[in-house]
């Protein structure tokens, strides 16, 4: 899934290479993607692009005046830049994994993909930004809290600091793997509770959360969209490394697996070298 990082990157990119380009049309061929219906998207078209941002991990395409394409890439979603499309014809709905289209006056523009079949990538067009009801929840971005801010929150919400680093509304942009990469740069077990998070834990992980961050933005904005994944992965320690040797102590790296998610954790650098209990072993030890 695309985190603030990527969709720094998408921005930035699009910032380069959209901006000042008007929009020729706007095709939609997963309706289900697109969850506003006023303005209509048509409105959309003759209209220059005029900013693109982000508001955690949703992206925000600026059009005209008072126009805002925001899109919310989910878990499998993306978006594919493409310097030419091979046909004029518009997209056929209901086929492929492109949910939208957008074409520029100059023959380029992006498609809004989404792989696999749970489909959950989400496109508004809207007057004001805060009119997605994602985006008005949105605590403040993880780059932007300061410490105060950020001990407050996190102290507010209990639970496990894993769940609380990911929930949105407390901190805008931090994902499933970057809340891995934080957890494990802290030095912290992700099963951790935030109310028994001591200042010094807090300041750890507030520090940890700005170098991570920060440093893969550092790395992804100027890339293409198309190298964002591998340059995602490369830089992690411990996420979606289950088996492989921690780089900081060697241990092998560990996992815990919900339902439909899982997480890594060095049990050296993290937990004191005691490894957490997982639901699913444990099932199948029984
Ligand atoms: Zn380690």
């Amino acid at each position: 899934m695309p985190e603030l990082p990527e969709v720094e990157a998408l921005a930035a990119y699009l910032r380069e290479r959209a901006v000042g380009r008007a929009v020729e049309r706007f095709e939609v061929a997963s309706f289900s993607a697109l969850k506003t219906y006023d303005p209509q998207p048509s409105a959309l078209a003759g209209l220059a692009v005029t900013s693109a941002g982000r508001h955690g991990k949703f992206l925000d395409v600026g059009v005209g005046d008072d126009l805002h394409l925001v899109v919310h890439l989910a878990r499998a979603g993306w978006l594919h830049y493409r310097e030419s499309f091979k046909s004029p014809a518009p997209l056929k709905p209901g086929s492929g994994p492109i949910a939208v289209r957008v074409r520029l006056d100059d023959g380029s523009g992006f498609d809004l993909t989404e792989a696999g079949t749970q489909k959950s990538l989400a496109a508004y067009v809207v007057r004001d930004p805060s009119e997605v009801p994602g985006v008005a929840r949105l605590g403040p971005d993880a780059l932007a809290v300061s410490l105060e801010e950020f001990a407050t929150r996190i102290r507010g919400r209990k639970g496990q600091i894993k769940g609380v680093l990911v929930d949105q509304e407390v901190l805008a942009g931090i994902g499933n793997a970057y809340s891995d990469e934080i957890l494990h740069a802290a030095r912290l077990s992700p099963f951790a509770l935030t109310g028994k998070l001591s200042d010094e834990q807090v300041a750890t992980l507030y520090e940890a959360m700005r170098e991570i961050e920060t440093d893969a933005v550092a790395r992804s904005v100027g890339q293409k969209a198309a190298e964002l994944k591998g340059e995602k992965r490369a830089g992690m320690r411990v996420h979606a490394r289950t088996g492989l040797p921690c780089p900081v102590c060697g241990d092998t790296v560990r996992e815990v697996s919900f339902a439909d998610k899982s997480l890594q954790y060095c049990a050296t650098c993290q937990t004191g070298g005691k490894p957490l209990a997982d639901r699913r072993l444990s099932k199948l030890v029984r």
